[in-house]
């Protein structure tokens, strides 16, 4: 069981310290075994948040902590918080040349794991054919250099690989669902479902009600103007889908 805690979190673009912030008083709770989706109108702070949980450096904590089973997790690189569990599906999955999709994958197992306790090649084979199977993934995807010449869709699959083979306690997923047709779509959902496990939770970004269709999540939170302005359950989601988020306010959370 573990539990991450943002408590008022407030953060700027570092190279912009005179630009307002993107993130004004965030408190969000996300706990083993759960699926939180985070919805929201577009330029409101969600991969902003996701990428200060994960330490990318291009964002400042101003104010505020980030906590994981009872510990500030701001002093940690983003190495660090991989090896504390935290894991981050990207919007933009990079494209690198001269690295195998298999090698990027086992290197970052790897990382994760003591030196003194690296996965037996032989395993991690075994491991990948099965799970790329389950996604459908055509085999002679691990062999291509990552991410090179993958369409959109297969980008988002392989961010599912590589969340699958990784196993972390704690998977944010960006839009993981742009540019999905409706087949990959339920692939990659059901690729999220089963990892599902008291052991295992998942911040899941999104702006519509589409994925949530396929990942029902547990608790569903608004995000608007750098706050959280409504949390909920699944149903949120789904009246969010009639009504926009136009209708809310800075300030209905608390209400
Ligand atoms: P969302 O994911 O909800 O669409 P973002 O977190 O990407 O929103 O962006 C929120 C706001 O912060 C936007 O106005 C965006 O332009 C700005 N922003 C985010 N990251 C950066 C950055 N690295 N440099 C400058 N502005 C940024
Ligand atoms: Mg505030
Ligand atoms: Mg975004």
């Amino acid at each position: 069981m573990s539990i991450l805690e943002i408590k008022d979190l407030h953060v700027k673009v570092k190279e912009e310290p005179e630009h307002p912030e993107i993130l004004r008083g965030v408190n969000l709770t996300i706990k083993s075994g759960e699926i939180h989706a985070l919805m929201g109108p577009n330029g409101n702070g969600k991969s902003t948040l996701a990428e200060t949980i994960m330490g990318n450096p291009r964002y400042l904590v101003t104010q505020g902590d980030i906590v994981l089973d009872g510990q500030s997790i701001l002093p940690l690189g983003v190495d660090e918080r991989a090896r504390a569990g935290l894991f981050l599906g990207m919007q933009y999955p990079a494209e690198i040349s001269g690295v195998t999709n298999a090698e990027f994958i086992r290197a970052a197992i790897n990382a994760r794991r003591p030196e003194d306790d690296q996965v037996p090649i032989m395993q991690f084979l075994k491991d990948l054919d099965k799970t790329m199977a389950i996604l459908k993934m055509p085999e002679d995807m691990a062999d291509r250099y990552l991410n090179q010449g993958f369409s959109g869709g297969e980008k988002k699959r392989n961010e599912i690989l590589q969340l699958m083979m990784v196993h972390p306690g704690l998977a944010m997923l960006d839009e993981i669902d742009s540019g999905l047709d409706i087949d990959a779509l339920r692939i990659v959902a059901h690729g999220v479902n089963l990892m599902r496990g008291p052991e295992f939770s998942s911040l899941i970004i999104t702006h519509y009600q589409r994925l949530l269709d396929y990942i029902v999540p547990d608790v569903v939170s608004v995000m608007k103007d750098g706050e959280i302005i409504e949390t909920g359950g699944a149903d949120l989601a789904k009246s969010l889908e009639k009504t926009g988020y136009e209708h809310l306010k800075v300030g209905d959370a608390n209400a």
